[in-house]
């Protein structure tokens, strides 16, 4: 379940800059054109030295295991524990059990989430959801489509009324439909306080990032129902060419 454990810097979202640690769970039910997650076939491995990028593989990796781990990696600097993939909540009660853990060691949990599991959603003191465009799949049925939508919406619903800090995040294409991501802008000021980061997407292949002007138009439709909680945010870790 565990693909690997490290320390790095967050890359994206609104929390970009910050130093965590990142537990990346394997595997997804979605699969999203610009997803690199089937690429990865290893699994259990652990950085030895925070921000080293060299790893060793473990046989096995039991909650005690996954928690000093993530002792071990601790820095100063540290911002929060993040919980990643893949989708973390397909193993949801694991994550609870370390969850529960660590915030009794004194960390702060984060949630990196698809969103697709709003009834496995519980608290976590960030949490960051991502919502979907049609794009984002080679194919997808309406009714999936709005499903999906749906329940991004109910997930990041429930941790608002949670009290977590949850934001939610769109990665936008070339071919992205600007109302279609202000009529997303406007569901989730009917939330509440939400931020909104909009990515850019990282260009692979056929998959091509919008022009800089069609990202300001983006990010003024969204803030004529969000305001200013609207932010670009770029994929950081990979101009860094860090994990
Ligand atoms: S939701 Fe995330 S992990 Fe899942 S397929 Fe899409 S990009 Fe990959």
């Amino acid at each position: 379940m565990i693909r690997e454990i490290f320390s790095s810097i967050m890359g994206e979202g609104k929390y970009i800059g910050r130093r965590f640690i990142f537990v990346r769970f394997a595997g997804c039910p979605l699969n999203c054109v610009y997803c690199d997650e089937e690429s990865k076939s290893y699994l259990n491995r652990v950085e030895k030295i925070p921000g080293s990028g060299e790893f060793e593989i473990l046989q096995k990796m039991e909650i005690k295991d996954i928690v000093s781990a993530i002792d071990k990696l601790k820095t100063p600097d540290l911002f929060a524990v993040s919980f990643t993939g893949g989708e973390p909540l397909l193993y949801s009660k694991q994550v609870k059990e370390i969850s529960e853990i660590l915030k009794d060691k004194g960390y702060k949990t984060f949630l990196e989430s698809n969103g697709m599991f709003p009834e496995r959603v519980f608290y976590f003191d960030i949490a960051s959801i991502d919502i979907k465009l049609r794009e984002h799949f080679e194919y997808i049925k309406d009714e999936d489509y709005k499903k999906l939508y749906k329940n991004e919406l109910k997930t990041i619903k429930k941790l608002y009324n949670l009290n977590s800090d949850v934001y939610a995040k769109v990665v936008v294409m070339e071919n992205t439909n600007i109302d279609e991501v202000r009529e997303i802008a406007k569901d989730l000021s009917d939330i509440g306080d939400i931020t909104l980061c909009i990515q850019p997407v990282t260009p692979r292949g056929n998959i091509k990032s919008p022009s800089q002007r069609k990202l300001f138009e983006i990010m003024e439709a969204c803030g004529e129902y969000l305001k200013d909680n609207v932010m670009l945010t770029i994929q950081m870790h990979k101009y860094l060419g860090v994990l």
